[in-house]
């Protein structure tokens, strides 16, 4: 399958942090005939688990959830009050069209709404937009009419602008932090067609963007030797953010971390992945401190220690209602993870 269309499809399909049922049912369909065996733990992580040569254990991670919002409170005219699931900048999302979950499966539609600038006086068009000030119109009457269509306080609901093609090598879509790394591991075990090294373990896991949640309980169940996370992560080379500021850039290639908010990677796997990326003859930036974190950071912490890095591949626009992928920045990346996963025993063991 091609991988702009593997990314769509897993991009538009809903998944907010603690509300993944339906990207959960699509990421077991894609791993069946994948993988040796897979199992969903009680926090509703997917863990797959493909035999290698079984010298240690590899454990690659992305995370399946996406930023979202929830219903905090249906008003009398069956307006909607929203709140945040994981970082969202308030200012970006009046006039944005949504999509509900009132249920898994099923979906309904609305727009976060504004007051016309007609109305409004100078005075208010300078002040910022916060969280209270949104609402939500799903196109009914009353409180009643929302919770027949069961839109309740708690219904998840996503900022929603379906995916498009921007030229042969560009994809827009939701959500690309992470499906990246979901569809990057999909990929990978298709190319993966000799016994690699290690064995594999492949986690989808649940709640990363609301504090790492789901990847707190990957390690007890699993005992990596070794962990790699796998990542959307942003690319800010845009107008008017300053280069110190720039996380990573579009079109350079994958991003390896040597540090952000949540883990200090150790150096021998900052080199690994450099020398993977070496080897595989592709492009690669490193990322700048310090921002954001990432399941890595729960897992290097968890039982013992884990050898623990991170690879992303940069996309624009993250935590916001559309991001951009370059696609070679995805396929290289995709290169540079199957290099290191093929060889590595020499990356380090030697
Ligand atoms: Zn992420």
């Amino acid at each position: 399958m091609d991988s702009l269309d593997l990314i769509q499809e897993l991009a538009e399909t809903f998944g907010v942090a603690g509300f993944e049922e339906d990207i959960r049912a699509l990421l077991l369909r894609k791993l069946e005939g994948r993988v040796d065996r897979v199992e969903v733990d009680t926090l509703g992580n997917i863990l797959a688990y493909r035999r290698g040569k079984s010298r240690k254990r590899l454990l690659l991670d992305a995370h399946m959830d996406e930023v979202g919002l929830v219903v905090s409170h249906v008003d009398a005219h069956g307006f909607l009050r929203v709140v945040p699931v994981g970082g969202w900048d308030p200012r970006i999302l009046p006039g944005t069209p949504v999509q509900l979950r009132p249920e898994p499966g099923r979906y309904l539609y609305g727009v976060i709404g504004t007051a016309p600038p007609h109305v409004l006086t100078p005075e208010d068009r300078k002040k910022p937009v916060d969280f209270p000030d949104l609402f939500v119109d799903i196109g009914v009457g009353s409180r009643e009419e929302a919770e027949a269509l069961g839109v309740v306080p708690g219904t998840p609901l996503v900022p929603y602008v379906p995916a498009r093609r921007l030229g042969p090598d560009l994809l827009m879509a939701k959500a690309l932090d992470d499906r990246l790394g979901c569809a990057l591991i999909l990929q990978l075990l298709d190319r993966l067609t000799e016994p690699t090294p290690y064995d594999l373990v492949l986690s989808f896991s649940v709640s990363e963007e609301l504090g790492l949640r789901g990847a707190r309980v990957l390690v007890a169940q699993t005992q990596p030797d070794v962990a790699l996370a796998i990542e959307g992560t942003g690319a800010a080379d845009i107008p008017g953010v300053p280069e110190e500021k720039c996380p990573s850039r579009f079109r350079r290639g994958p991003v390896i971390t040597r540090l952000d908010k949540s883990i200090v990677v150790p150096h021998r796997m900052v080199q690994a992945l450099a020398r993977a990326a070496e080897e595989a003859g592709v492009p690669y930036q490193f990322k700048k401190p310090i921002f954001g974190g990432t399941n890595a950071g729960a897992i290097h912490l968890s039982g013992k220690g884990v050898l623990a890095g991170v690879v992303s591949v940069p996309a624009r626009y993250i935590h916001s209602p559309v991001s951009v992928v370059y696609r070679p920045d995805f396929d290289h990346t995709l290169q540079l993870v199957e290099t290191f996963v093929r060889r590595i025993d020499r990356y380090l063991e030697e």
